[in-house]
C-alpha cells in the first residue's frame, strides 16, 4: 500500500484541515448528498498536478478555495496533501526518488498561483508530472474515477481512449520520454542550426585570414630565402671589398712613393732649368769684354799702323839722311777724304752683294790713290826733317805702349773667351734640363695615371660599399635583422676572390627579384593575423565540433525515439492483448456471458483537416506525407443471448457494467498504486453489486482502493470507512466509522 492519507485545508467544502489515513487496501467513504464526498475525489486530482478546473467542478483557482459562511470567512488558499510510502514491504518502491515517504502537495491561492512541493521543497509542476509519470499516475487520471463518469472510456473519442488505455498500460512514461526526447531534439535541431550558421557567419572570416595566413607563411619562406641569400650575398661582398680595398691600398704603394720621388726630381729640374734660362750679369759682362777687346784692338792697329810708318821714316832717313820732305795736308782735305771712305764703306757694308763690297773697296782706293797723287806733286817744296834718333826714340816709345796694349788684348780676349765658354756650358746644361723635366712630367702623368686608375678603382668601389650598406639595411628590413649576423656564413676567402664578378651579380638580381615578391607581400610581421586566424579557427573548430556534438546527440535522439516508438507499439499491443483478456473476464462475469474486445485501427485522415489536430497524438506521417495515421480503439461488445453488438444500444445499466469491465481489466493488467472511484457502483442492481464488491475485493489484492459510495454492498468490503458529514455552517467533517455506522451516516 503506497497511499498514506490525504490532507485537506481550505479545499472546497473542507474549511478546516481534514485528514484521511488509508490503513487499508479498501477504504470507503461514505455520507448523505452534498457533504463533500466528490470534494475529497477532486482532491487527489488536484495534489496530482490536475490543470483542468471543468474536472473539479470549478471555473478558476478560487473555485477551489474554501468560499466562506457565517460561521467560517473564506479561505485565501487551498492545500492537498497527500502522503505516499515509498517503500511498502513486499512491494517495489513508487517513486524515482530516495526518500521512504514522499508527501506531495499542492496549494492554490487567491490570486490563481499555484505552488507544488515534494517533501516540502517546491517544485515545478513539470517535476510532479515526471515524478508521477514513473510511479503509473498518468495525467488522464484513469486512477481517479469521477462520479457518473465511469463510462468516461466508452464515450470518449477513439483518440482519447487510445491515450487513457496507453496511461493505464503505463506507456505514459514511455510517451513523456519520448516527447522529452522529442523536445530535445527539437532544441538539438535548433542548435546545430544556430551554431551552424554562427558557423556560416564566420566562414568568411575564416577563409580570409586562412588566405592571409598562406600568404604570410608563404611571404615567411620567401622571406627565409632572402635571408639565406643575403647572408650569403654579405658575406661574399664584404670578403670582395675588404680584399679589393687591400688590393688598391697595396697597388698605389708604388707609384705614390715614385709619385714623391719624380716631384722632388721634377723640382730639381725645374730649378736647373730656370736658372739656366734667366738672363743674368753675364751677358753685359760679355758685351763690355767685346767692346773692351775691339778699343784694345784697334788702339794696337794703330800703334801698329804708327809704328809702321815711324818704322818707314826711320828706314828712309837713313837711306836719305839729308833730305827730309815734308807736305803739310789741311785737315779739311783729311776730313773730306775720310768722309768720302766712310761714305763707301757705308754703300759697302749695306750691300749685301760682294761685287758691291769690291766696288767699295776700288773706290776707295781710286780716292787714296788720286789723295796721294795730289799731295805728293804738292808736297815736294815742303821741307821737313827730324833726326833718326827722334824717331827711334819715339818708336821705342810706341813699341813699350804697343807691348803693353798687346797684354791687355791677350788679357781681355782670355777673360772674354772664358766668358762666352761659361755661357757655352749654361746653355748646355739648360737643354739637359729641358729634357729632364720632359722626361719626369712624362713618367709622372704615367705615374699619375696609374694612381688615378686607382682612384677610380677606389671610388667604384666605394660605390659597391655603399651599395652592400643600402642592401644590408633594406636586406635587413625586409627580412629581419638576423642577417646581420652574415659573417658566420662559411665561405673560403679564394673561393669567393676567384669567382667572376658576374656571378656576384648574379646573386643580386636574384635577390632584388625576391625582394620585389616579399614587399608585394607587405611587411610586418602577421603575429596579430596569426592570432586572429588562430583565434576564430579555434572558434571555428569548437563550433565543427560543436555540430558534430549536436548532430551525434540528435542521432542519439532519433535512436531513443524509435526505440521508443518500438517498445511503445510492442507494449501497446502487448498491453491490449491482455486487457482484452481480462476484459472479456470480467465482461462474461458481470453479464452471465457474451463478449467483448478492444480492437485497434489505423484510419488514415488527410492532414490538418481534422480540428482535433490540435490535441496531437501518436500520428505518423504516412509515405506519401500528405496523410496521417491514426491508431484507435474501438470496443466490441456482444451480449448474451441478445443480438444487440455496439455501444450506442447498451441500456445505463449495461454500460455501466461494460464501464467497469473495462475498467478493472485494465486495472489488473496494470494496476496502478490507488483507484479512487466515486460512486462507480451507483446504478448496479443488488445482484450486480454483489459481483462488483467481488470484483473490488479481488483487485485490491493489485490496487488500493477509495471508495465512494452508498451502497452497502461496497461499504461492506471496505477495511477502513470514513463518514463525511455538513452541517448548518456549510463545511465538511470528517469521521472514522465502522460499518454499521456508515449505513446510518450514508443516509
Ligand atoms: P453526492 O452524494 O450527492 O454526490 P457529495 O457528498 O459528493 O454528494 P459534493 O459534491 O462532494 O457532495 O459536495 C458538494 C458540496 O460541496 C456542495 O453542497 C457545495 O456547496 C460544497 N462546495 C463545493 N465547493 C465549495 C466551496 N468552494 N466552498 C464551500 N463549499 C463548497
Ligand atoms: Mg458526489
Amino acid at each position: 500500500m503506497y497511499l498514506k492519507g490525504i490532507e485537506l485545508s481550505g479545499f472546497k467544502s473542507f474549511a478546516k484541515k481534514s485528514e484521511l489515513s488509508f490503513a487499508s487496501p479498501i477504504a470507503g467513504i461514505v455520507g448523505p448528498n452534498g457533504s463533500g464526498k466528490s470534494n475529497i475525489a477532486e482532491a487527489f486530482r488536484f495534489v496530482l498536478g490536475e490543470q483542468s478546473f471543468k474536472s473539479m467542478r470549478g471555473k478558476r483557482g478560487e473555485d477551489l478555495m474554501w468560499g466562506g459562511s457565517q460561521s467560517a470567512p473564506r479561505a485565501n488558499r487551498a492545500s492537498v496533501k497527500a502522503t505516499f510510502n515509498n517503500f511498502p514491504v513486499g512491494e517495489s518502491r513508487l517513486f524515482d526518488i530516495d526518500f521512504d515517504e514522499v508527501v506531495i502537495e499542492r496549494v492554490v491561492y487567491r490570486d490563481g498561483i499555484n505552488d507544488y512541493l515534494i517533501n516540502g521543497t517546491r517544485v515545478r509542476l513539470k517535476d510532479i508530472v515526471e515524478l508521477l509519470a514513473h510511479a503509473n499516475i498518468g495525467s488522464t487520471g484513469h486512477h481517479i474515477i469521477s462520479q457518473g463518469e465511469a463510462d468516461v472510456l466508452l464515450s470518449a473519442s477513439i483518440r482519447e481512449r487510445r491515450e487513457m488505455i496507453e496511461d493505464a498500460l503505463g506507456l505514459k512514461i514511455f510517451q513523456y520520454k519520448k516527447k522529452e526526447s522529442q523536445r530535445k531534439l527539437e532544441h538539438t535541431a535548433e542548435n546545430v542550426a544556430h551554431v551552424a550558421s554562427l558557423r556560416k557567419e564566420i566562414a568568411p572570416h575564416v577563409r580570409f585570414l586562412k588566405k592571409q595566413v598562406e600568404k604570410l607563411e608563404k611571404s615567411e619562406r620567401l622571406r627565409g630565402e632572402l635571408k639565406k641569400l643575403l647572408r650569403e650575398y654579405l658575406k661574399r661582398e664584404e670578403l670582395y671589398i675588404t680584399y679589393t680595398r687591400k688590393d688598391i691600398e697595396s697597388k698605389r704603394e708604388k707609384p705614390r712613393t715614385a709619385l714623391l720621388q719624380l716631384e722632388n726630381e721634377l723640382k730639381k729640374a725645374r730649378a736647373v732649368l730656370e736658372k739656366a734660362t734667366t738672363p743674368n750679369n753675364r751677358g753685359k759682362e760679355i758685351l763690355d769684354a767685346e767692346k773692351k777687346l775691339s778699343l784694345i784692338r784697334s788702339e794696337r792697329e794703330e800703334l801698329s799702323r804708327e809704328i809702321g810708318r815711324l818704322e818707314g821714316q826711320i828706314s828712309f832717313a837713313e837711306k836719305h839722311p839729308t833730305r827730309s820732305r815734308e807736305v803739310g795736308i789741311p785737315l779739311s782735305d783729311a776730313r773730306a777724304l775720310a768722309g768720302d771712305i766712310e761714305r763707301a764703306l757705308d754703300e759697302a757694308e749695306r750691300s749685301a752683294a760682294i761685287s758691291a763690297v769690291k766696288e767699295g773697296f776700288k773706290k776707295i782706293r781710286t780716292l787714296l790713290v788720286s789723295f796721294i797723287h795730289k799731295y805728293s806733286q804738292e808736297g815736294t817744296s815742303r821741307e821737313d826733317t827730324a833726326p833718326v834718333e827722334k824717331l827711334k826714340a819715339e818708336k821705342s816709345g810706341l813699341d813699350v805702349r804697343f807691348r803693353d796694349v798687346e797684354e791687355k788684348e791677350k788679357e781681355t780676349a782670355r777673360v772674354y773667351k772664358k766668358l762666352q765658354e761659361e755661357i757655352e756650358l749654361s746653355k748646355d746644361e739648360g737643354r739637359d734640363a729641358e729634357r729632364d723635366v720632359f722626361r719626369i712630367t712624362t713618367e709622372k702623368s704615367k705615374v699619375e695615371g696609374v694612381l688615378d686608375g686607382l682612384l677610380r678603382d677606389e671610388k667604384i668601389l666605394r660605390h659597391v660599399e655603399e651599395e652592400f650598406r643600402r642592401d644590408m639595411e633594406e636586406g635587413a628590413a625586409l627580412a629581419g635583422r638576423d642577417i646581420l649576423g652574415y659573417s658566420s656564413v662559411g665561405i673560403a676567402n679564394e673561393e669567393v676572390l676567384q669567382e667572376a664578378r658576374e656571378k656576384q651579380e648574379e646573386r643580386r638580381r636574384a635577390i632584388e627579384k625576391i625582394k620585389i615578391r616579399v614587399e608585394e607581400f607587405g611587411g610586418g610581421s602577421g603575429d596579430d593575423v596569426l592570432k586572429e586566424y588562430q583565434e576564430v579557427h579555434e572558434r571555428d573548430q569548437f563550433l565543427e565540433k560543436e555540430v558534430a556534438d549536436l548532430e551525434r546527440s540528435a542521432e542519439t535522439l532519433k535512436r531513443l525515439i524509435a526505440e521508443l516508438d518500438e517498445k511503445l507499439a510492442v507494449k501497446f499491443e502487448e498491453g491490449v492483448k491482455k486487457i482484452n483478456k481480462e476484459f472479456q473476464h470480467f465482461f462474461a462475469l458481470l453479464f452471465g456471458g457474451g463478449t467483448a474486445s478492444l480492437k485497434v485501427f489505423e484510419q488514415k485522415k488527410e492532414k490538418h483537416t481534422d480540428f482535433e489536430i490540435e490535441e496531437q497524438g501518436d500520428e505518423t506521417l504516412s509515405e506519401n506525407g500528405n496523410e496521417e495515421v491514426e491508431t484507435g480503439i474501438d470496443i466490441l461488445v456482444s451480449l448474451p443471448r441478445k443480438k444487440i453488438k455496439g455501444l450506442q444500444m447498451l441500456s445505463g445499466g449495461e454500460r455501466a457494467l461494460t464501464s467497469i469491465a473495462l475498467l478493472f481489466a485494465m486495472s489488473q493488467v496494470n494496476p496502478p498504486p490507488f483507484l479512487v472511484l466515486d460512486e462507480t457502483d451507483a446504478a448496479l442492481d443488488e445482484a450486480n453489486s454483489r459481483k462488483y464488491s467481488a470484483m473490488v475485493k479481488d483487485l485490491a489484492k493489485k490496487t488500493q482502493l477509495i471508495l465512494i459510495t452508498h451502497n452497502r454492498e461496497t461499504m461492506s468490503i471496505a477495511g477502513v470507512l470514513y463518514g463525511v458529514t455538513m452541517g448548518s455552517d456549510g463545511m465538511s467533517k470528517l469521521l472514522s466509522v465502522k460499518f454499521e455506522e456508515a449505513v446510518q451516516v450514508a443516509k
